[in-house]
């Protein structure tokens, strides 16, 4: 049986954890835009004594782009902060090659330079016979380059990868990423990569680690580091196969949905509606009674007859406060919907959550810990009447 639930830490997470590892898309910004609350927060926590470091699969922009990209949102940040997937790459290349062997890098100019900056030497084609090739997404990819990679990995280069992602999300829906393309050099060569940089790997947290500690900082231990992300199938999971604590903010991809499904693999730590979560102590759950948890003043139960998650406003004054305090105004505003329906929904048993609790992450994270608790006994999860959440 896996362990992997909610925990409550020691303090505010600034305070308990030394090195902040935070993913980027989805967390400090979207797109070109900053996330709310994500400037003032990470700078709470600096001031607090946190080493912020960020990491981003994508290895297409160099850290002096992204460092001047939240810089400007009033983020006080150098590139060294950065921490790309072509940096990751280029370092777990160097460890595998001698100095000075020939890599064919079916990528961008960042990746080429991370390449050269760490001594190797990048070649034009396979014609050159490159000990070894790495992919890594960039927006001129195509065929031509595929093919150069397809041709050396034939003729004996060992395979890298920059990252594994499939898709690349973009405004107007999902576009290949680096994987799809890793995919058709696997398809064609019968090659995997020998490695590939980017999250899911804890590579990447490892690697951010060192890279600190090599500057003459101290090595942050694994259990004084916090993965910061919004996805749990790179971020969250990347975290869970190092050994790190993990806190899953939702201004991103992953909805309540997501997080109540989740396998022990993909499970959080902590939950946070933003990153104003770094700044606050966290309590996990606590078991009330059978198949129930309760926080915040709100607790999720599980009615075995019915097959539904239920989530009630177990003390509604405390629920009410708490939601308040994760700054959700919505729910003050439906304070005395929550009451109503609270009463409709206990005389005719139909509503399974109230108004007030859709908005609540309290109310989420007594979900997801009964969830977990189920799924780990062996009970489908997926196929209950779960609860719904606008978070
Ligand atoms: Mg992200």
């Amino acid at each position: 049986m896996s362990r992997n639930l909610l925990k409550t830490s020691a303090g505010p997470l600034q305070q308990q954890y030394r090195l902040a590892l935070l993913d980027l898309d989805g967390v400090v910004y979207r797109g070109k835009n900053p996330v709310a609350h994500a400037a003032a927060s990470i700078t709470a926590a600096a001031k607090a004594g946190m080493t912020i470091t960020y990491t981003t699969n994508n290895p297409s922009r160099t850290a002096q782009t992204i460092a001047d990209q939240i810089a400007g949102f009033g983020i006080d940040v150098t590139p060294r902060q950065i921490i790309t997937s072509a940096l990751v790459a280029a370092r777990l290349l160097r460890r595998r090659l001698p100095e000075g062997a020939k890599v064919y890098v079916c990528g961008g100019e960042p990746l080429k330079d991370e390449v050269r900056r760490h001594g190797l030497t990048v070649v034009d084609s396979a014609d050159d016979a490159p000990d070894a090739v790495i992919a890594g997404w960039f927006p001129d990819m195509g065929w031509k380059y595929l093919a150069q990679a397809c041709i050396a990995i034939e003729h004996g280069a060992q395979f890298y990868a920059t990252n594994r992602d499939l898709t690349l999300p973009r405004e107007k829906g999902l576009t290949p990423g680096i994987g799809a393309f890793v995919n058709a050099i696997i398809t064609t060569t019968g090659v995997r990569p020998v490695a590939s940089a980017g999250k899911p790997e804890s590579a990447m947290y490892d690697e951010e680690r060192e890279i600190y500690a090599e500057d003459g900082d101290d090595l942050v231990p694994v259990s004084q580091s916090l993965p910061v992300g919004d996805r749990l199938d790179t971020d969250i999971e990347a975290a869970n196969r190092g050994g790190y604590d993990s806190l899953c903010v939702l201004t991103g991809v992953t909805d309540a949905r997501q997080l109540l499904l989740a396998t022990p693999i993909l499970r959080p730590t902590y939950i946070s509606a933003d990153l104003r979560g770094l700044g606050t102590c966290h309590t996990a759950p606590a078991a009330a009674g059978e198949d129930a948890f309760a926080l915040g003043g709100w607790t999720a139960s599980y009615d075995r007859a019915a097959g539904r998650i239920d989530v009630r406003a177990s003390d509604p004054a405390r629920a009410d406060a708490d939601a308040d305090a994760h700054g959700v105004s919505a729910v003050r505003a439906d304070t005395t919907a929550v009451r109503t329906d609270m009463t409709d929904a206990d005389s005719d048993g139909d509503a399974t959550l109230l108004a007030g609790a859709r908005t609540s992450v309290d109310a989420l994270r007594a979900a997801c810990q009964l969830c977990w608790t189920l799924a780990d006994r062996g009970i489908d999860v997926s196929a209950l009447d779960l609860p719904e959440f606008d978070l």
